[in-house]
């Protein structure tokens, strides 16, 4: 999740001329531009959002889209990041068969001593791996703001996140070949029972015998919480969006730092570690301006642009 700084959230309110709003929305739905049963449902509280904060949104910045706008809709409504998912969610199921049958195999660089014996078990990031977020990041761009803890905790508590495409059928899959499912976020302790209810009524499975809901507690390092994990279980997959969901290397890491990193764990990708495509937010993100969070808005645009390459 987001390490960003807190700016003031600036959600569109619905106080005037809702009908021809709402007609718009109708005629979205009608029209089919909301798609598939499941894209209807994750496209309903945005386009609502949408269909009611449009001109606040156009005018707070000159007319200039949000800097997320693309990545978002991206997420929301290409069928390439649907196939990207369903993708990594295929290839994590026949390495956990292939994980299963070699007591050798483990994932976790943290996973040491005799672990063959270990009763096996996945652990998967929560925030844009199991659950999607993207209905947050569009209020965000629809309030023309970007990530703050307010607006954050907000969505968590509203338990509305649905699945990755994948996640859910991954994890049943796993549970019912006796693995044990964790769940390791950096979400807060707070947001423990809403991140769990959310999961709950997704159909994830938790664990009644035992804690499988790891949030960030006082360290945003994931290592440690797989090193108390695979202290009692032998790790088969890790399951992220992230890189700092796999080796604790990519933390804090710079740009040429993490691609080395990334190369270096090359036989990793697509075997033992499954990445899920994630173009809205990340360390990758923080790390183009070396993880200077005193920037303002619009120094960090600058500062994406003079890192294109051209
Ligand atoms: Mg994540």
């Amino acid at each position: 999740m987001h390490t960003s700084t807190s700016v003031r959230l600036s959600l569109p309110t619905a106080n005037c001329q809702l009908q021809p709003r709402f007609r718009r929305l109708r005629l979205l739905i009608r029209g089919g531009l909301l798609g598939s049963p499941w894209r209807l449902r994750r496209g309903l509280p945005l386009l609502l959002l949408l269909s009611l904060g449009q001109g606040q949104a156009q005018t707070e910045r000159g007319g200039q889209p949000h800097e997320q706008l693309d990545a978002v809709l991206w997420v929301q409504h290409s069928a390439e990041y649907q196939a990207a998912a369903l993708q990594a969610y295929n290839q994590a199921r026949v390495s956990l068969d292939a994980a299963l049958a070699d007591t050798t195999w483990t994932a976790a660089l943290e996973q040491s001593g005799p672990f063959g014996q270990l009763p096996p078990a996945v652990i998967l990031d929560v925030d844009e791996t199991a659950l999607d977020n993207s209905p947050h990041q569009g209020r965000l761009i629809l309030g023309d703001t970007v990530f703050n803890w307010t607006a954050w905790d907000q969505w968590v508590k509203e338990e509305l996140a649905e699945q990755v495409p994948g996640a859910l059928q991954f994890c049943q899959y796993a549970a019912h070949q006796g693995v044990t499912v964790f769940y390791v976020t950096n979400r807060r302790d707070h947001l423990r029972e809403a991140t769990r209810n959310n999961l709950r009524k997704m159909g994830f499975p938790l664990a009644d015998d035992r804690e499988t809901l790891f949030t960030r507690g006082d360290d945003s390092a994931k290592g440690p919480r797989r090193a108390a994990i695979a202290k009692q279980f032998r790790i088969l997959l890790l399951l992220g969006d992230n890189t700092a969901d796999f080796a604790p290397g990519f933390r804090g890491a710079g740009i040429d730092e993490r691609a080395a990193l990334a190369e270096q764990y090359a036989d990793w990708w697509g075997r033992r570690w499954i990445m899920l495509p994630n173009p809205m937010y990340g360390s990758w993100e923080e790390a183009l301006p070396g993880f200077d969070y005193s920037q303002s808005r619009s120094e960090r645009v600058q500062a994406k642009r003079r890192a294109l390459q051209d």
